[in-house]
């Protein structure tokens, strides 16, 4: 059977590594097989899955390392809501409920001057975010989990480590090589 365009297996991430083997970027199978085509870059690991084309099959890529050096490896998270629940573990901050759908809390509110920051922003279950509403952390006596901080991309990337991703760990010096 062929693989559908939209079959999810294309959504699983894949690392993208500087030619130096420095972490750069995390991207979908389906980007990294477009790169791998376009002779942008090599395969360097691969899933079990297999991407079944007309005319070839080919090993779902896990990581991958550019062809061309890269020189500005830009280290910033880009701050939105998908990375922001990625930082926080898709957990409220404040009860730890993994439970969907999770709001977005401004932890200094914005009424009170509260800005859209790494560092003034967190998960929080709706039920949560109800009880805080405007009020500050004394004042709704909500303690957070822990303190809002920028990732670093090193850290973020550690984050989509799941059971499949174990070739990941040396290139973002999780065990030695
Ligand atoms: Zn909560």
């Amino acid at each position: 059977m062929l693989t559908s365009p939209l079959a999810p297996i294309l959504n699983k991430s894949v690392l993208v590594l500087n030619t130096n083997y420095s972490p750069m970027d995390i991207c979908s199978a389906r980007r990294a097989i477009c790169l791998f085509y376009n002779e942008k870059v090599d395969i360097l690991e691969t899933y079990s899955d297999i991407v079944r084309s007309p005319s070839v099959d080919l090993s779902l890529p896990s990581i991958v390392k550019l062809k061309n050096f890269v020189k500005n490896n830009n280290l910033n998270v880009i701050l939105t809501r998908r990375n922001l629940l990625i930082r926080d573990a898709y957990q409220c901050q404040y009860c730890f409920s993994k439970k969907p759908p999770l709001t977005i809390d401004h932890v200094i509110p914005k009424n009170k001057g509260g800005k859209d920051t790494w560092d003034n922003l967190v998960a929080a279950c709706q039920l949560c975010n109800r009880k805080k509403g405007d009020k500050t952390l004394e004042q709704a006596k909500m303690p957070l989990k822990k303190y809002p901080k920028k990732p670093n991309k090193i850290q973020y990337f550690q984050q989509f480590i799941k059971e499949d991703q174990g070739a990941w760990k040396p290139y973002l010096f999780m065990e030695s090589f």
